[in-house]
């Protein structure tokens, strides 16, 4: 089970921490992939382009390969259960524990004027979410692995409390270290909101991916050989062993190593590989955006597949606490 904020153009980071795992997955697991629609209000209270973001989004999830008749592809809004699972573990979550939350402090620093209860418990409702199908895998990108921390503290707590109903879920990228991808500008990572120059976003056209990658921060090359790589260099090598085929990546580290590198042409290669990813679903999903009346029905056989599971899952929950009284 994952998410996705549709709070934006879905970007490079979305797509290596999260798309490319769900795709990966959607063969051999039973899935659940989630437009985060409420999540998004937290920020976004303004909800005039929320509807257009939302079919956006669901059609990049499409174009980047995801097959909505194998996994439940839904909006979060659809499952009214998850609004009352949400409400049950916040008797389980401590506010000093919230606060403490790094991702809540950003926020705050963020949208001072806006601090809401949905934005102190975002890490509840995103338990929620996870709990809701029982998940065991949760493809993320490395950003997210303290709210998985935080919702295995609320499944111990619950099962502690009221026996044994959910699996601890964690953070999944088939074995390998979860995935950060940096920023252009060599300063954090790629986001939505933040930075969108430093930014790859799904829709940008060859010439903006070629700009925004030719503008990415480098200097003159080191001075002596099998030096360490300064962080915005190391993050130009990141990008590239993201797209860029073996013989391309040692031919760079050995110009890095022997001080012959020409970070011009190394960015010019990585803007040729990064266009012939982004492209082709760039056009796709410009294609699957001009059928409306699809993508509904898509939402509506996701919705339908994610609720028969969380309806199973808020019966064990009643059930285990004792709400059930007839
Ligand atoms: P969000 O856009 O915050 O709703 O994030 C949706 C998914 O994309 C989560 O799994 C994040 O971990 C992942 N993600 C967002 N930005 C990045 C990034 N720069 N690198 C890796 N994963 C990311």
């Amino acid at each position: 089970m994952s998410g996705i904020r549709p709070t934006g153009f879905l970007h490079l980071g979305n797509y290596f921490g999260a798309i490319r795992n769900y795709v990966k997955m959607q063969d051999d697991y039973e899935c659940y992939f989630m437009l985060a629609d409420v999540h998004s209000l937290t920020t976004h209270p303004d909800t005039k382009e929320l509807k257009k973001n939302v079919l956006r989004v669901l059609a990049e999830h499409i174009a980047c390969g995801l097959d909505p008749e194998k996994v439940a592809l839904y909006c979060q809004s659809h499952l009214y259960e998850t609004a009352e699972l949400y409400l049950y573990l916040n008797m389980l979550a401590y506010k000093g524990e919230l606060e403490k939350t790094p991702t809540f402090k950003d926020k705050v620093r963020q949208h001072p004027d806006n601090v809401n209860a949905g934005l102190l418990t975002y890490p509840v409702l995103m338990a929620a979410d996870i709990l809701i199908h029982r998940a065991n895998y949760v493809p993320v990108g490395k950003d997210q692995e303290q709210h998985l921390e935080i919702a295995r503290n609320y499944v111990n707590r619950f099962n502690h409390r009221y026996g044994h109903v959910f699996p601890e879920p964690f953070a999944f990228n088939f074995n390998k270290e979860l995935i950060k991808v940096p920023s252009l500008d060599g300063k954090g990572k790629m986001s939505k909101s933040e930075n969108q120059l430093a930014t790859l976003f799904l829709a940008d056209e060859d010439d903006v991916i070629r700009k925004k990658i030719m503008k990415a921060k480098t200097d003159n090359g080191p001075a002596k050989k099998n030096s360490v790589k300064p962080e915005y260099i190391e993050n130009i090598f990141l990008l590239m062993k993201l797209v860029s085929n073996e013989e391309v990546i040692a031919k760079y580290e050995d110009g890095f190593n022997n001080c012959t590198i020409r970070y011009g042409d190394m960015k010019k290669q990585l803007a040729e590989d990064m266009v012939n990813l982004i492209a082709p679903i760039r056009n796709r999903v410009n294609a699957i955006l001009n059928n409306e009346k699809y993508l509904e029905k898509i939402m509506k056989q996701g919705a339908d597949k994610a609720i028969a599971s969380a309806e199973a899952t808020m019966q064990l929950v009643r059930n285990a606490m004792g709400l059930n009284y007839f």
